[in-house]
């Protein structure tokens, strides 16, 4: 590293991310708000990374008018707001957070499934309006149930564990056969596990395939008088399709966390014609909705402080690109040699052929330790490292790698 590199931090990142950063010996500039594209234009160039969360928008004008820029730390689970083909194609590698919350959803789960069991939303709901309502018809204890969960990844396996210790029965389906926890059982299709739960809930990604994945035809499959959730996506659900398993009493009570279009800010006076909020779910009972707060804790923030801040500082020191999601995934084992004369070669550069054996052309006098390239896409990655380089010939190495048209970004580590 020659100097301090510097990172800028918008929109009130955790501090604990800043003073990691600053421990690793960067200069860190933290700031409160987002920036707009005309203030990134102007301030952005003289950083060599920064890390945004949702309302930065990292557009190709911005990433054009920051040659000087490496790494995009995205302080959150989604990445929508950075041109991330564009970013790969400048060699700036993108950086998220996407399993940090896993376990503040799982627990939102267990929470919805005790409160929609007792009822008791709609209960502190009418001691709100004055009305006393003592009764036990139609509310259940959660022990013996049968908990289906549709898709068992992070979220998914977490909440089964809590689930067995509240004496569920877990019972999962996902398109891949998967490694049961505890005593849960994986089933062979959506059909069985809907037949068969009394509690279904979501936890699958937003992808072609599981868009719309619950309609009409499978509210119709689900137990009479079992309960619904959806932590995962909104575009998963046919919202109208739910209400009218409800309305209709075919299901006991659903709880909502996300929706199909959400409001971009806080705050009352979202249209209903344009938002989530059909009219018709507000009027219904035992249905839980809240505003997309399922990873929202401090915990989790502060855990995506973390795993973003590794990341930006890891890519920065050593090249890591692992968890990167517009490059392909390269590390290499730590550096052991004694060795001064030693260097890091990372070179992002265009996928095509030939560009290893040149690359290996040059290094070729000199003692190539370890090295390990990957693809994605159109773009490529190589690390290696490299022993027995005199302080002189440095220079030459990076001029000619960073030479050839191949070529996207080069950075020697030494
Ligand atoms: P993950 O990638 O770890 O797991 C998803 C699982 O779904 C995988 O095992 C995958 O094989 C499975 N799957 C994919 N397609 C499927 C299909 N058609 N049928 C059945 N299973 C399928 O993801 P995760 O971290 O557990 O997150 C799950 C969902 O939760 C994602 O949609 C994520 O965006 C959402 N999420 C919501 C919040 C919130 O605030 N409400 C917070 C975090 C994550």
């Amino acid at each position: 590293r020659q100097g301090k590199q510097r990172i800028l931090l918008l929109e009130n990142i955790n501090l604990d991310a800043a003073e990691y950063l600053k421990k690793a010996g960067f200069e860190v500039d933290h700031v409160t708000k987002a920036y707009s594209e005309e203030e990134l234009v102007a301030k952005l160039p003289a950083y060599d990374a920064v890390g945004i969360r949702s309302k930065t928008k990292i557009t190709a004008k911005v990433i054009d008018a920051c040659p000087k820029l490496l790494v995009i730390g995205c302080f959150c689970i989604g990445t929508n707001q950075v041109d991330l083909l564009k970013a790969a194609q400048r060699g700036v590698a993108v950086f998220n957070s996407p399993f940090s919350n896993s376990r503040s959803v799982a627990e939102l789960v267990i929470a919805e499934i005790i409160s929609l069991s007792r009822q008791l939303l709609d209960r502190s709901s009418e001691m709100r309006a004055g009305i006393w309502n003592k009764l036990s018809k139609g509310c259940w204890e959660i022990r013996g149930k049968t908990l289906g969960i549709v898709g068992y990844g992070h979220i998914g396996s977490q909440l089964s564990v809590l689930a067995e210790a509240f004496g569920m029965s877990v019972i999962y389906y996902d398109v891949i056969p998967l490694m049961p926890l505890g005593s849960a059982r994986q089933v062979d299709s959506l059909q069985e596990l809907l037949n068969r739960a009394d509690f279904v809930t979501l936890h699958v990604p937003e992808i072609p395939d599981t868009i719309g994945m619950m309609g009409a035809a499978e509210f119709a499959h689900m137990k009479k008088g079992s309960y619904f959730i959806n932590n995962a996506r909104g575009k998963v659900v046919d919202l109208d399709a739910l209400a009218s398993a409800l309305e209709s009493g075919h299901l006991a009570g659903a709880a909502v966390d996300v929706y199909p279009k959400e409001p971009g800010a806080n705050g009352p006076g979202f249209n209903d014609n344009l938002g989530p909020f059909i009219p018709r779910l507000r009027q219904i009972p035992n249905l839980i909705l809240t505003p997309h707060i399922g990873g929202s804790t401090e915990e989790a923030q502060r855990a995506i402080g973390s795993e973003v801040s590794t990341a930006l500082s890891r890519y920065l020191d050593v090249g890591t690109t692992l968890g990167a999601v517009n490059f392909p995934e390269v590390d290499l084992r730590a550096i052991t040699t004694q060795d001064e004369r030693h260097i890091r070669v990372c070179h992002v550069h265009k996928n095509e052929p030939g560009v290893l054996k040149r690359v290996n052309n040059i290094l070729a006098d000199h003692n190539i330790e370890k090295q390990f390239s990957d693809s994605k896409g159109d773009i490529a990655y190589l690390m290696a490292d490299i022993s027995d380089v005199g302080e002189e010939e440095v220079e030459n190495i990076y001029k000619q790698i960073s030479a050839a048209s191949s070529n996207i970004l080069t950075r020697l580590l030494y």
